[in-house]
């Protein structure tokens, strides 16, 4: 049985085998924490929640191509 996580960067819920970045939710996640800890004069909660924008818009990796030519 698996236990929820909690992503220490964007406080999303998620299962452990859903990530490869414990304890984060992503690698995006594991970055932008690492980035505050390396820069944190520079990193705004703002830049942080672009971020985290601009991963739950990312479309899926397509490595098959030949799928989309169904017509
Ligand atoms: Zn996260």
């Amino acid at each position: 049985m698996l236990a929820p996580l909690r992503c220490p960067t964007c406080r999303h819920v998620f299962e452990s085998t859903y990530t490869v970045a414990m304890p984060f939710c992503s690698e995006r996640c594991r970055q932008i924490d690492l980035g505050q800890w390396l820069d944190e004069e520079h990193a705004l909660p703002l830049d942080i929640e672009k971020h985290l924008e601009e991963q739950a818009t990312q479309p899926p990796e397509n490595d098959d191509p030949d799928d989309e030519v169904s017509w």
